[in-house]
């Protein structure tokens, strides 16, 4: 039977206290001068406050008509507003978007899983510099754990990047995923950008797999071939059976991990829910149904907006019709669920587009649809927080929160667009 040794675990945390102890005796302040400080749970802006940073952390938050301490260096954002680090619930660093399968089959028929993370290195440098923080990336598209290693690098200050929230490999069932055979020489074995498993033991040994490997977070895809219906409504093919849903989620939930999932209409919706999601990724085709579902369920909603719009031209003309009818309709769900009070939480599928196209382009559609531009903020600051279980932490600028701190030139309560243009970033204490 393995048995921890104790003793020696007693000696390290008091080499560890220790070393805490001497550690934050030496960390140096920051006194940051904010002329507009935003405050994302008031929803208010503040006036003239300077924040003290220790180390990676926010030590006060003090009016600066009263702030008389005394800090080892001092940043002049007078002329900003400062809010704090955003979190986007939605990423993939390791892809460099598929609008088409063409540019899908390319990354991983052409590209090592060593050059993917290169290339993810530098999509997680763009995501601190666009002043997202903190990101849930869900999902490697078939570059297996490399996003643990990312989340590794990052944290061991190897490269600049944001928080990490991992999901790994992602799990769908056999056919329903590409690479698709019927697309390529089927005497090929294609990579997957997918694990794939079948029935519910299958599913089982899946989830504890990644969990193994370093997942924060489980994803499936729970539907696929969407269609409009001659009454107007949106449906999918479901991709799983009962007893593999049940499996993933008692295995996700029995670890104490969250499970989340690709579910754009009814039929993924409903299982989705079944297995146990704290968040319900795109729903593009929603229905009353399901936003009454997700109200009553508590489970949140991460609408990713602006790569559907981006994608729905395109793969229009390649035959593909369906987002373009999930934009005809896409602002009357987004403001139904908002008005019926299901959770929005901020994310974009970034890699899914562009590392090059903005990552806060979402907020102008949240905006326009229904939601105030405190609200939009919000969705990605403290709702993004509590969907990562971070709350206080991040999303926040306050006393014990993490210094992940943001600027931008004017007021984006009145114009949203201008979080596309962060001027200055601060994340764990160190500025970008
Ligand atoms: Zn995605």
């Amino acid at each position: 039977m393995y048995k921890p040794n104790n003793m020696l675990k007693k000696i390290s945390i008091a080499f560890a206290c220790g070393f805490l102890a001497l550690s934050s005796f030496s960390q140096k302040t920051i006194a940051i001068k904010c002329g507009n400080l935003f405050d994302t749970k008031a929803g208010a802006m503040l006036k003239n406050q300077v924040i003290m940073v220790k180390g990676n952390i926010v030590e006060s938050v003090t009016p600066a008509a009263s702030f008389k301490e005394q800090a080892d260096t001092t940043i002049d954002l007078t002329n900003f507003t400062v809010l704090p680090g955003l979190i986007d619930a939605h990423t993939h660093v390791l892809l460099q978007q598929d609008i088409t399968t063409k540019e899908y089959a390319d990354q991983l028929l052409t590209e090592s899983i060593p050059y993917r993370t290169l290339r993810a290195a530098r999509s997680a440098r763009i995501s601190l510099q666009n002043g997202f923080t903190t990101i849930r990336d869900l999902e490697t598209e078939g570059a297996m754990y490399a996003d643990v290693d990312v989340k590794k690098a990052i944290n061991n200050n190897i490269i600049p990047g944001p928080r990490m929230f991992v999901s790994t490999r992602a799990i769908n069932t056999v056919g329903h995923y590409a690479l698709s055979p019927e697309e390529f020489n089927w005497e090929l074995d294609l990579p997957q950008g997918i694990q794939i498993v079948n029935g519910a033991d299958e599913a089982r040994r899946a989830v504890r797999e990644q969990i193994a490997h370093g997942a924060d977070w489980i994803k499936i895809y729970t539907d696929r071939g969407y269609y409009r219906a001659a009454d107007g409504s949106y449906h999918g093919l479901k991709n799983f059976t009962k007893d593999e849903l049940t499996a993933i989620g008692d295995e996700t939930l029995g670890s104490r991990k969250k499970l989340v999932a690709h579910a754009v209409t009814h039929e993924g919706i409903q299982d989705a829910v079944y297995a146990g999601v704290t968040s319900i990724e795109h729903g593009f085709g929603m229905d009353d149904d399901c936003i009454k579902l997700l109200a009553e369920k508590h489970v949140y909603w991460c609408p990713t907006i602006y790569i559907c719009d981006y994608m729905s031209e395109p793969r229009a003309k390649l035959g593909s019709i369906m987002d373009k009818y999930f934009m005809q309709t896409f602002g009357a769900t987004f403001k139904k669920a908002l008005d019926a009070g299901v959770k929005i939480v901020y994310g974009t599928d970034i890699g899914g587009y562009s590392w090059d196209e903005p990552q806060a382009k979402d907020f102008e559609y949240m905006v326009k649809w229904g939601m105030t531009t405190v609200q939009a903020i919000q969705s990605a600051t403290i709702t993004g927080a509590q969907l990562l279980d971070m709350e206080g932490k991040i999303g926040v600028i306050q006393p014990n929160a993490f210094a992940d701190i943001i600027a931008v030139k004017g007021d984006p309560l009145q114009d949203i667009k201008l979080l596309q243009q962060v001027q200055w970033v601060m994340k764990n204490g160190v500025v970008y």
